[in-house]
């Protein structure tokens, strides 16, 4: 069992740290908001004085969370995991960040003899808690070897794509696939809801041919509830988009649809939506037909 550090207990970071805790890891954990630290430590872990003591009193660092300013505060700035590391720590970043970002924190962590992965997760909150995330990593193979035990604690599926920058290159490639899904859903339901239709019985007349999927049947059922709790927040799959369109700029890739969800999302966030689940984006498409995907009165 390994002392492992965690940093950043959000909606995703608390259920991880948790199924930890169960494999039987000796978990130390830190974040800005003291009650999810306290959470932890009511579940098993010990509590963190910061991101360095954490990084002290750890073999292995985990860290999830919002965005790279974020992880490269929490690694690179004063009292996070590189103040606090030895060498021979292996910190496994689990944030969704831009991939250059992630090698500007790779090359910090060498230059201190720190070993790291990216390792970003698809699966949302429901995946986190059962711990089937599907976790892709980018680093060097036998880096990754060793991180592999810790991270099927978490996940169902765990991939090397590459080197240091892969696992999010790969992260931004399921969610510019979640969200276009997500835009597509929104226009298909709302058109089936204004036309005077239940869109549950479209969703379960539709859900076992070529439009099913899981983002069907993850997020069809929350918009028929208005059941907008994050789940996926908006303000983060903008995030996302918006790296991948960075990525798209400096690699010369088009990416339209993408371009399009993210303005969407944009808008979501200027009418304080940005909390909301990711799901919520059929809001955008409602409001433009003047109709909501419930069923009919
Ligand atoms: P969240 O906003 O719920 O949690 C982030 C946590 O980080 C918060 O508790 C915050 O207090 C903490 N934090 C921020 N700055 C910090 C710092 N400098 N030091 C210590 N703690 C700090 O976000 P989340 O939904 O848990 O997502 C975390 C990451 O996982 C994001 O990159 C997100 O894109 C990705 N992700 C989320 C989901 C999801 O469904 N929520 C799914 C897949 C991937």
């Amino acid at each position: 069992m390994a002392k492992i550090g965690f940093v950043g207990l959000g909606i995703m970071g608390k259920p991880m740290a948790r199924n930890l805790l169960k494999a039987g890891h000796e978990l130390t954990v830190y974040d800005i908001v003291p009650e999810a630290v306290e959470e932890i430590a009511a579940a098993g872990a010990a509590r963190g004085a910061s991101s360095a003591d954490v990084a002290a009193q750890s073999e292995i660092v985990i860290t999830m969370l919002p965005d790279g300013p974020e992880v490269e505060q929490a690694c690179l700035g004063p009292g996070g995991v590189l103040e606090g590391a030895r060498a021979g720590l292996l910190l496994i970043d689990m944030s969704s960040i831009s991939p250059l970002a992630a090698q500007k924190v790779a090359a910090a962590c060498a230059a201190k003899g720190v070993d790291f992965l990216d390792a970003p997760v698809s699966g949302g909150e429901p995946g986190a808690i059962a711990g089937t995330l599907a976790i892709m990593v980018g680093g060097k193979p036998e880096v990754f070897e060793k991180a592999v035990p810790v991270l099927k604690c978490m996940g169902a599926s765990v991939t090397l794509t590459g080197p240091v920058g892969a696992g999010n290159v790969t992260k931004l490639a399921n969610q510019i696939m979640v969200a276009c899904n997500i835009a597509a859903m929104g226009e298909a339901l709302v058109l089936a809801a204004k036309s005077g239709l239940d869109p549950e019985v479209v969703f379960n007349a539709v859900k076992g041919g070529l439009a099913g999927s899981s983002v069907l049947n993850a997020k069809a059922p929350m918009a028929i509830a208005r059941n907008f709790k994050p789940g996926f927040r908006i303000r983060l799959h903008q995030k996302d988009l918006r790296n991948a369109l960075l990525a798209g700029e400096s690699l010369k890739v088009g990416l339209p649809l993408t371009s399009l969800v993210q303005q969407m999302l944009l808008a979501l966030m200027n009418e304080g939506k940005g909390e909301l689940d990711h799901s919520a984006i059929v809001q955008f498409i409602e409001q433009m037909a003047q109709a909501e995907i419930k069923k009919p009165a």
